[in-house]
């Protein structure tokens, strides 16, 4: 048997440890993990009372067409049922994006340090990845513009930047929108958007009045909090979700997803908690930064990647003998940095106090 040979050349995914096997492997109580964007505070409880109630249903097929959540999340954001469309996860919105749109040979833009799942859906449906340089740590939009031909038909702007964390303005994406081909997609993956405090950041509901070319990713999984229940959206114009929906399995999200997720929109006071929480996690996390003499990208998520001047696999080694498990940046093309997880304020000083203890361990790297 042979697969297609778009696939034999693609990794596994690798997953980081499991809590309790780091537990176990290093003989700790306690370990924190800092890696994922989880959410510190969990999740709304009102989300955790549907799923209770939900339990009586398992047995049934969920709603296919996510009717209720639809409506109801249409409402909060302002737009039309027919304009939203839900994945397991954002991830599996992007996997659909790939399904509906690429044929083998067709061009993809994207930025060249990005969220992995682009280049790999894309991959996997035989389209040719053209990867473009960031500007400290930021996506070149100008470049990626440049890097558009006749063969493009997806872009890909991840906003704010996994595993950077920067950001890209309104005026930034607009004129952007203005100069790109109307008949290329542009998706802007917002996963962290619920966490912005800033006015700069791109009101892509507004923008999608505009651009019918333009698809939003959203996500039940990072602020929100659940993660594993594997819902997210996607949110454009109706002919563009009308094609996503052509390639969607008929039960793509669970029961519990889908009641979580209508319990959690409704809890906003929750959101507005942990986006505050967040703020100041970062405001910490920065401030020690800059007294350890550490420098960052500005950080518009729930994350930082912080420059540690040293290997980062030797960072990462160091943290996780003292129980915290972040994302070491040698995995990720950035040898000096880690991605770190804003936590909650007590884990995040645990995690300053670890970390200044591995790099006095290390010491000072040439
Ligand atoms: C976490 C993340 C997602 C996807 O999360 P799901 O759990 O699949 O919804 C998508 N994009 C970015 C940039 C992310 O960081």
């Amino acid at each position: 048997m042979q697969p297609k040979k778009n696939i034999v050349h693609l990794p596994v995914y690798q997953p980081g440890k499991p809590i309790e096997e780091v537990k176990r492997e290093l003989g700790l109580t306690e370990v924190i993990k800092l890696a994922s964007n989880e959410n510190p505070f969990g999740c709304s409880e009102k989300a955790k009372e549907a799923i209770a109630s939900e339990i009586a249903n398992t047995s049934l097929y969920p709603d296919g067409g996510a009717v209720e959540l639809t409506a109801a999340l249409a409402e909060h954001l302002g737009v039309e049922p027919n304009q939203i469309i839900f994945g397991a996860g954002s991830d599996e919105v992007i996997l659909m994006i790939s399904r509906a749109y690429f044929e083998a040979g067709d061009e993809t833009v994207m930025a060249s340090h990005t969220f992995p799942q682009y280049k790999h859906n894309a991959e996997i449906e035989g389209a040719v990845c053209i990867e473009v340089p960031l500007q400290d740590g930021t996506h070149d939009l100008e470049a990626m513009l440049e890097a558009i031909t006749e063969r493009t038909k997806v872009v890909w702007i991840c906003n704010p930047n996994n595993p950077t964390g920067t950001m890209v303005t309104h005026e930034q994406i607009e004129a952007f929108m203005k100069k790109a081909p109307s008949n290329v997609l542009v998706v802007l993956d917002e996963a962290y958007a619920e966490y912005n405090t800033t006015s700069e950041y791109p009101d892509g509901f507004r923008l999608l009045k505009t651009y019918p070319n333009l698809i939003l990713l959203r996500t039940f999984s990072k602020i929100y909090g659940l993660a594993s229940l594997r819902i997210g959206y996607g949110v454009g114009h109706p002919d563009v979700i009308r094609s996503i929906n052509q390639v969607r399995e008929p039960f793509n999200t669970s029961r519990f997803g889908q009641a979580a997720a209508l319990a959690a929109v409704k809890d906003q006071a929750f959101i507005d908690r942990c986006r505050e929480e967040n703020a100041a996690g970062i405001r910490y996390l920065t401030g020690e930064f800059a007294r350890m003499g550490l420098s960052y990208y500005p950080a518009h998520g729930n994350f930082i990647m912080v420059d540690v001047k040293r290997s980062a696999a030797d960072v990462f080694n160091g943290l996780l003998r003292q129980g915290f498990i972040v994302r070491g940046g040698h995995q990720l093309d950035f040898p000096t940095k880690i991605r770190v997880t804003v936590g909650s304020q007590e884990q995040n000083e645990k995690f300053i106090r670890a970390l200044e203890n591995v790099l006095a361990e290390i010491g000072v790297e040439a």
